[in-house]
C-alpha cells in the first residue's frame, strides 16, 4: 500500500467467533453522526488503520462500523423518524466495565469486555455485529413504538428480543459476502441453520462457558433457525434450558424469530432469481419492511405475537408479495401464532385498526381535538401519548396513538411493586380527511386479558427478583444492571409508584 492510499480498516462482518469468519478491509465509516439515526461512539477516534482484534483501537473501529452499517439499512427502510430516544446522536460505549453483556437503556448503548473462562480468550461484545446490531434494533424499536418499553406484557418484552434479532438478521442479510456465504453453507437451502440465524456465537460461546451448556445454544447464543411453537408465555416455566421454551423474553423471543426466518425461507423460495444470493438478500429487505410495518401498528397488550403475525400476513396480502401472503399464513399458522392457516380475510373488529368508512349516525367531522375529546372521553388529550401525526404526502392519513391508565397490583407476590401500578394501554387510530377534520375513528381498549397477562408479568419479574425500589431517585441503570434488576419501582410527580423498564440486555440475565 503506498502512503497515498486512503486509509482502511479491518472489521468483521458477521461475529468473531462465525463459522468462517475472516477479518475484510473497508473504508472507514465517515459523517456517521449526521442524517437519519446517527450514532457516535465514545472516546476518540483511532487513526483509520487495520489494527490488531482485542485491542481499544480495534473495537473503536469495529463497533463504528457495525452501527454504520445498522445506520444505512435503518435509513432506508424508516428514513422517518431518523432520531432516538436519547436525542438526535445515539451514543455508544465501547468498554462500559467487565461483563458479558451488552444493553440498550434509553440513555446509550453499552458494550462490556470479559474473557471466556474456557478459552481464555478476551470477548468484548461490542467486537460482534451480531450483537450491536440487535443493541441498536432494540433503539430503532423505542424509536418506532416508545410505549412498547414500558408495557407490562411476556410478548411485547419478548418481541423488544425477537426485534434485536430480527435487525441483526436485517443488516447481515444486506451483506452481499454474507448472503453468498449462507447460500454457500445451506447449498441453497435457507432453511437450515447458518452462520447469520446463528446469532452471538462468540458471547454464546462465553456464556456457556460460564453458565453451563443449558445456558445458550450450541454454536451461538440464539438461532433464529429453531422448531418453538407459541404457548401463552403465563403456561411457561419462568426459565428453562436453553432446550425448552420459558416464560423468560431471551427464550420466548425465539417462538417469533424463528417464525420470521421461516416467513423469509417462503418469500426467498418464491422468489426464483437466478442468483440465489441476491434473492436471499432481497426477501429479507421485503421481511424487514414487512415485520416493521407490523412492529409499528400492532396494539400492545397480551396477545402482540399474534396481532404482528396477523398484520405481518395482513400487509404482504395488500402488497408486492400477496401471491406469497398464503404461505406466509401458513408458516405462522404452524408457529401457532394465528389460527388459522388461511390469509386473515380481515383483523378481528377488536384490534382491526383500518378505520371504517363513517356511519350514517356518526357525528359530524371535528377539528382534531374535539375530535379526539368526542370519541375518547373527557380525561383526554392530556392522557394521550405517542400519537404519530400523519404525514399530508402519505395518505391514508391516518394518526394512531395511545392512552395509556395505571392498573395497580397489590399483594406480595408483586415484590417492591406492591402497591405500585403498571401502565397498559389503549390504542386509538383517526382517520382524518381533507382540512384536517375528523372522518372516523377506533379504539381498541386494553381488556380483562391484558390486565391479567400484566399482573402476571410483574409477578414473573418479582419471582425472578428483577424489581428494584428506586424510591424517588432516577433508576440509574449501571447500577441495577450490576444488581440484575431490569425494572424499578419509580415515583413520579403525581406520587403514584410505577414499574418502569431500566435496561434491556443481550443476553438473558442469570
Ligand atoms: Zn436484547
Amino acid at each position: 500500500m503506498s502512503e497515498s492510499d486512503p486509509p482502511r480498516i479491518r472489521v468483521y462482518l458477521n461475529d468473531p467467533a462465525a463459522r468462517g469468519e475472516r477479518l475484510v478491509s473497508i473504508p472507514p465509516p465517515a459523517d456517521t453522526e449526521k442524517g437519519p439515526w446517527g450514532f457516535r461512539v465514545s472516546g476518540r477516534a483511532p487513526v483509520p488503520r487495520a489494527y490488531e482484534p482485542d485491542t481499544a483501537e480495534f473495537l473503536w473501529w469495529q463497533l463504528t462500523a457495525s452501527l454504520d452499517r445498522g445506520r444505512r439499512l435503518w435509513s432506508r427502510l424508516r428514513p422517518k423518524p431518523g432520531a432516538w430516544i436519547p436525542g438526535p446522536v445515539l451514543p455508544a460505549v465501547p468498554s462500559a466495565g467487565k461483563d458479558l453483556n451488552a444493553y440498550y437503556d434509553r440513555e446509550a448503548l453499552r458494550f462490556f469486555r470479559d474473557v471466556d473462562d474456557a478459552t481464555g480468550e478476551v470477548v468484548q461484545s461490542g467486537d460482534s455485529p451480531d450483537v450491536v446490531t440487535h443493541e441498536q434494533g432494540h433503539a430503532i424499536l423505542d424509536a418506532l413504538r416508545p410505549d412498547l418499553w414500558d408495557a407490562p406484557h411476556f410478548e411485547v418484552a419478548a418481541f423488544h428480543e425477537a426485534f434485536g434479532d430480527l435487525a441483526a438478521i436485517a443488516v447481515a442479510l444486506a451483506e452481499p459476502a454474507l448472503t453468498a456465504r449462507v447460500d454457500e453453507e445451506t447449498h441453497g437451502d435457507a432453511s437450515h441453520s447458518n452462520l447469520v440465524s446463528r446469532l452471538a456465537e462468540e458471547l454464546g460461546g462465553a456464556v456457556r462457558d460460564r453458565y453451563g451448556p443449558e445456558a445458550a445454544s450450541a454454536g451461538a447464543l440464539r438461532d433464529a433457525v429453531n422448531a418453538f411453537r407459541y404457548a401463552d408465555p403465563k403456561t411457561l416455566p419462568d426459565s428453562a434450558p436453553d432446550s425448552r421454551l420459558s416464560a423468560e423474553p431471551h427464550s420466548f423471543c425465539r417462538v417469533m424469530t424463528g417464525a420470521c426466518w421461516d416467513a423469509l425461507v417462503t418469500l426467498f423460495r418464491a422468489r426464483g432469481d437466478a442468483d440465489r444470493a441476491a434473492a436471499l438478500s432481497a426477501a429479507a429487505a421485503d421481511l424487514a419492511e414487512l415485520a416493521v410495518s407490523a412492529a409499528e401498528t400492532a396494539p400492545s397488550g397480551a396477545d402482540f405475537f399474534g396481532r404482528v403475525a396477523r398484520r405481518i400476513v395482513r400487509e404482504a396480502a395488500s402488497g408486492p408479495a400477496a401471491s406469497s401472503a398464503p404461505a406466509l399464513a401458513r408458516a405462522f399458522y404452524d408457529r401457532r401464532l394465528i389460527a388459522s392457516p388461511e390469509v386473515p380475510p380481515e383483523l378481528s373488529p377488536d384490534e382491526d385498526d383500518t378505520v371504517p368508512a363513517p356511519r350514517p349516525d356518526e357525528p359530524p367531522p371535528d377539528p382534531l381535538v374535539r375530535g379526539i375529546e368526542a370519541r375518547l372521553g373527557p380525561e383526554l388529550p392530556g392522557d394521550v401519548v405517542s400519537i404519530a401525526l400523519p404525514s399530508a404526502a402519505s395518505p391514508p392519513r391516518v394518526l394512531r396513538g395511545r392512552r395509556r391508565r395505571d392498573l395497580f397490583l397489590h399483594g406480595p407476590e408483586y415484590g417492591p411493586a406492591d402497591g405500585a401500578a403498571v401502565e397498559i394501554a389503549d390504542a386509538i387510530a383517526m382517520d382524518f380527511g381533507d382540512g384536517g377534520f375528523l372522518r372516523a375513528s377506533r379504539v381498541h381498549r386494553a381488556g380483562a386479558p391484558d390486565e391479567e397477562d400484566a399482573r402476571a408479568f410483574v409477578r414473573f419479574l418479582a419471582r425472578l427478583d428483577r424489581i428494584a425500589d428506586a424510591g424517588d431517585a432516577e433508576p440509574d441503570s449501571r447500577s441495577f444492571a450490576k444488581a440484575g434488576k431490569t425494572h424499578a419501582v419509580v415515583r413520579g410527580p403525581d406520587g403514584i409508584r410505577r414499574v418502569r423498564r431500566v435496561w434491556i440486555a443481550r443476553r438473558r440475565a442469570e
